[in-house]
């Protein structure tokens, strides 16, 4: 398991590529003000009873960065290194990433310090609908959507919608179902949600291979994180040929120069609450090698601030695709980028699950139900838009691919609040 870092650093990170950012578009300083900073920052302790029948008292949290461009929307995380100055990092993260993809939805980020793994699935429950009871009209289907991030998943995002629906009155409650997205498929859910963030950091992949005449066949990739994204991105990209050589996660880090069987490592990991120690059909290596391990593509998927100046020499690959949301810090991309690494930026490479989350948005929203073929169709036909998006401001201006994809995302900001001006 590889330590991380403090979570300031993930803050310092957002601020300094946004401020890159600004000066080079020449951002009205006035915008600049406000979305240096994040609208709201709550804070929530709560009491929950445990199964021993003492009480428990929890912190959550939910910042709300920026709405110029709709309601708030971001993930749920339950992890120890949840804190003000993390969510305060992914909320900014979401608005430029909802900005950049063309939703009408602004960016927030939130969850509960917590380790998981110490509670059982009934206090769990409770926790979680506690929560969702003590952040009360904070979040809402026209104001701010949680979705499922780090720890969280389907379930977690029924729970609060069905706390969230119990407290409204009858005639609301059917008109509150998209106040989460990434529920259950019974319960209001989007068929293909539970794949779309790795699949669009898959579909980036493939798009970027193909604009430099590589054959995903010839791919060796790495993975960090074997849950929600680095599952689905692997799978993918195993299903047209690529090979999986290395996985971490919290618990081991394994290596198989021959390949690694995506199913049987999640078959492995399913009885052990996702850890993937203990896999038989590959070697398990010191934590601290598996940047330096020869391959095409790294696809950090687990949590912040991983890529840093004390590891982005190591770096072998030519391609790193983010599918964790800010795992190189500032020092580390700029060793890749002087390196010649391209960084699929997290912005663009994980959108896909934002894209997703709004689709089922849309879906609750007009009483619809919409299937696979139709959603997978419309989330390939989205990604690729805004990777092209993207890459053509990276030929125009010959600039790195975070960077165009924040000139394309606060620009989309800028000219909203130069059109509407400051109230009052
Ligand atoms: P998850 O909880 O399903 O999986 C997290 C994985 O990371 C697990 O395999 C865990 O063991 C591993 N991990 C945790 N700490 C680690 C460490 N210190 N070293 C190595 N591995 C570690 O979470 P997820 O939903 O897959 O999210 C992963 C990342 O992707 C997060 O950064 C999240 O913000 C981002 N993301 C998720 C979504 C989504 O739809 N789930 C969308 C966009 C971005």
């Amino acid at each position: 398991m590889i330590e991380t870092k403090n979570k300031q650093s993930m803050f310092d990170t957002v601020i300094k590529q946004f401020d890159q950012t600004a000066d080079l578009i020449g951002l009205n300083p006035n915008i600049r003000k406000i979305l240096r900073i994040t609208n709201n920052e709550i804070i929530v302790h709560f009491p929950v009873k445990m199964d021993n029948g003492e009480v428990e008292i929890f912190t959550g949290y939910r910042v709300q960065h920026n709405n110029a461009l709709g309601p708030y929307k971001g993930g749920l995380r339950y992890h120890p290194t949840v804190d003000v100055d993390a969510a305060k990092a992914l909320a900014m993260w979401m608005t430029w990433k909802t900005s950049l993809a063309g939703l009408p939805y602004g960016g927030a980020k939130g969850g509960i310090k917590i380790d998981p793994r110490n509670y059982s699935l009934s206090e769990l429950e409770r926790i979680t609908r506690r929560f969702t009871y003590a952040l009360g009209e904070n979040i809402g289907p026209e104001h701010d959507i949680p979705a499922p991030d780090v720890n969280t998943n389907a379930q977690t995002m029924a729970w609060i919608a069905d706390t969230y629906m119990s407290t409204k009155s009858t005639s609301e409650r059917s008109q509150s179902q998209h106040v989460v997205t990434g529920k259950p498929i019974g319960s209001g859910g989007l068929e293909g949600r539970d794949r779309a963030t790795g699949y669009g950091v898959f579909l980036n992949i493939k798009l970027l291979c193909n604009q430099r005449g590589r054959n995903l066949r010839n791919q060796k990739f790495i993975v960090q994180g074997f849950g929600n994204v680095g599952y689905w991105a692997s799978k993918f990209l195993i299903e047209e040929g690529a090979t999986l050589i290395a996985v971490q996660d919290a618990h081991a880090t394994l290596f198989n120069p021959q390949g690694i069987s995506v199913e049987d490592l999640f078959e492995h990991s399913k009885p052990r609450n996702g850890s993937i120690a203990g896999f038989t059909a590959a070697e398990e290596i010191p934590a601290d090698e598996f940047f330096g391990l020869d391959c095409d593509i790294l696809i950090p998927a687990a949590l912040g601030n991983q890529i840093t100046e004390e590891n982005a020499f190591q770096v072998r690959a030519s391609i790193v695709a983010e599918g964790a949301n800010g795992p190189t810090n500032a020092e580390g991309e700029q060793i890749l980028l002087d390196r010649g690494i391209t960084i699929i930026p997290d912005i663009l490479c994980n959108s896909g699950g934002v894209i997703g989350s709004y689709f089922e948005w849309l879906q609750n929203r007009n009483g619809e139900l919409w299937q696979m073929d139709e959603v997978m169709e419309k989330l390939e036909k989205k990604i690729t838009q805004v990777f092209m998006n993207v890459s053509r401001e990276v030929e125009k201006r010959e600039i790195d691919w975070r960077t165009a994809a924040y000139i394309i995302a606060v620009t989309r900001i800028e000219t909203a609040y130069t059109q509407r001006g400051i109230f009052p």
